[in-house]
């Protein structure tokens, strides 16, 4: 893994370090299997990065922020949760940038070496990562010279037209964000437009709303909760934390049906009768 991605790593593939924009002041950026998000306008001084993708790709996603924001470091990290390929390059980039990372108080245990995930369910899914589930870290890492809690009250620092909604589940701490005035939404792994437990869905990225990754999800009666929340909002437009950004009525058809229908479009068949 690590001689791959530092192969990845050599400027040969840095042309490609460039940001998907979605709205004016909302982009992503695809690393490897995980996205990170920024939302912030072009050569803006002011923006914030969402998630950090995977270890060893935060020189790549430095030189793409590079290219969207003029050099300018952003204002803080936020973490949608603390799962290894969210987190991955997160002290590597707070070093850098100096700037804080922010996680929801119920995370705090999981990014700063107090507690571990639970171990991938191999049993889940069948596709290719659900099988090498149990060899993802889920070794907590510690943040513990950067990270800061959230405010309770679901404001978001330096985004002021920003909430934060607390969509436990996938893990104890997760969390969306949502701007009320365009209905824009970063959906962290709450929801995927990926299925992400088969290696097919992950590479050709078929865009069509799935449940969380389930190989990675402990509470499923939380996570549909967290769905039907979500699913609320109606969002115009959303970016999730695999598989490509979705909007419109595709968007809004596909998180209702998942919401409603959540127990058989989201559970494993054989954990739907543990709650
Ligand atoms: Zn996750
Ligand atoms: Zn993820």
């Amino acid at each position: 893994m690590d001689k791959h991605t530092e192969h990845l790593q050599d400027g040969w593939k840095m042309d490609h370090a460039v940001a998907d924009v979605v709205l004016d002041d909302l982009a992503f950026y695809q690393t490897l299997i995980v996205n990170v998000c920024m939302i912030g306008k072009e050569n803006s001084n002011d923006w914030v990065l969402i998630d950090t993708g995977i270890r060893h790709y935060g020189e790549r996603i430095m030189e793409m922020a590079r290219k969207r924001f003029g050099g300018h470091p952003p204002k803080a990290i936020i973490l949608t949760h603390g799962h290894f390929d969210h987190v991955g390059s997160a002290v590597y980039l707070a070093k850098h940038w100096d700037v804080p990372i922010f996680v929801h108080p119920m995370e705090w245990d999981y990014v700063t070496g107090k507690r571990d995930y639970p171990v991938g369910d191999a049993t889940v899914g069948g596709g290719f990562f659900a099988l090498i589930s149990p060899f993802y870290p889920t070794k907590a890492v510690n943040l513990a010279r950067y990270v800061e809690k959230l405010p309770e009250d679901g404001s978001l620092p330096h985004l002021p037209d920003w909430k934060y909604v607390h969509t436990p589940g996938h893990t104890p701490g997760h969390i969306a964000l949502f701007r009320e005035k365009d209905r824009a939404l970063i959906a962290g792994d709450a929801f995927i437009t990926v299925k992400q437990e088969s290696a097919f869905g992950v590479f050709t990225q078929h865009q069509k709303v799935h449940g969380p990754p389930a190989y990675f999800t402990p509470n499923w009666k939380e996570a549909e909760k967290s769905v039907q929340k979500l699913a609320e909002l109606k969002p115009s437009v959303a970016i999730t934390g695999h598989g490509l950004a979705m909007e419109g009525e595709r968007l809004n058809k596909q998180l209702q049906e998942l919401a409603a229908n959540f127990k058989e479009l989201a559970i494993p068949k054989h954990k739907r009768n543990v709650h």
